[in-house]
């Protein structure tokens, strides 16, 4: 038997020699930041946010009469009201910009 016994434990990085990583496994022979920079492909990118406010999901037609069916003259001025027409005005807003 020739083969080097592996064992688990934290060494420095041969590659950029700057950070240590746990080599827990024989094949994790750099760090991680080392590993990503050669294999760009293995970077896990985050989800794009869906922009909402930019492109309105609601019609003109339709938020029009959300805003009319929300105003709070219709609602005793009830502060749900108030604040879902606010939020419905600024989407108003949003969507002409
Ligand atoms: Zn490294």
């Amino acid at each position: 038997m020739t083969e080097k016994q592996f064992t688990p434990g934290a060494i420095l990085c041969p590659s950029c020699k700057a950070r240590t990583f746990l080599q827990d496994q024989p094949w994790k022979r750099v760090c991680v930041s080392c590993y990503l920079q050669r294999n760009p492909s293995k970077r896990r990118t985050p989800e794009p946010v869906p922009v909402v406010a930019s492109a309105c999901p609601v019609p003109p037609d339709m938020l029009r009469r959300l805003i009319q069916l929300c105003h709070p003259d219709r609602h005793a001025n009830s502060e749900a009201a108030t604040t879902a027409t606010r939020y419905l005005l600024a989407l108003r807003k949003e969507s002409r910009a």
